[in-house]
């Protein structure tokens, strides 16, 4: 049936009639606050290009993941710089990275809060790239090791979800066996596929990418791989 004998607009002549039929509802509940995590100390520094966002240092992460479980948002996704890259991505699976440090630290301060951690090298790398480099080659079985150590190190410092947001084939099946190898088979993987609010936050970690990729002069920006 359609149009003229389909009007949908029936539906929504007032605040009652839309109420009933309404199919989605979005409250604090249905949110995910993502954090940018920076080193130091005391750190709060507005990010230019998301205005009223903020590089948090790990301190000021818990508190405001304090303040926002206790606005009723239930979850975190962090995204970390850590102060020393390389061409390994260590700072990623590091066990005191940063990110590994942060889930700590707002799990000590809100402890129901889910904590996602964002799984990706390209912060942590000196060249940029989301993936192990050899020569003008992104090694993609040679990043599915460190995509893995990476989820199951965050999952130990405690985070309840882990999101990867590289763009390696085969990292999701590698991220699952790695989880259940350590004894962490309840960790769920968080798929990116629904990605279109995250806009900001993609470029924020692309810029970061850009920034370092220039150290690069073997790979053209176009090159890189998120
Ligand atoms: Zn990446």
């Amino acid at each position: 049936m359609g149009f003229p004998a389909q009007r949908p607009r029936r539906l929504r002549r007032s605040e009652s009639l839309r109420g009933l039929v309404r199919e989605t509802t979005l409250a604090p509940g249905d949110l995910v606050y993502p954090m940018f995590v920076v080193p130091g100390s005391k750190v709060r520094q507005e990010i230019r290009s998301m205005p009223g966002q903020f590089n948090l240092s790990v301190d000021e992460a818990a508190a405001e993941a304090q303040e926002a479980r206790a606005l009723g948002l239930p979850a975190v996704i962090l995204f970390g710089i850590p102060p020393v890259k390389d061409a390994k991505a260590s700072g990623a699976w590091d066990p005191q990275g940063i990110v590994q440090e942060a889930t700590r630290a707002i799990k000590k301060s809100a402890p129901d809060m889910l904590v996602i951690a964002d799984v990706c090298l390209c912060e942590y790398t000196d060249h940029g790239h989301c993936g192990v480099v050899q020569g003008d080659e992104i090694l993609n079985d040679a990043t599915l090791e460190l995509l893995a150590k990476t989820a199951v190190s965050q999952a130990k410092a405690g985070a309840d979800i882990v999101a990867p947001s590289d763009m390696m084939d085969g990292r999701v099946a590698a991220i699952r066996a790695a989880l259940d190898a350590a004894g962490l088979p309840n960790t769920p993987i968080l798929s990116y596929a629904r990605n279109s609010a995250t806009a900001a936050a993609t470029r924020w970690i692309r810029r970061t990418c850009a920034r370092r990729s220039r150290k690069s002069p073997s790979m053209s920006r176009r090159g890189r791989t998120w």
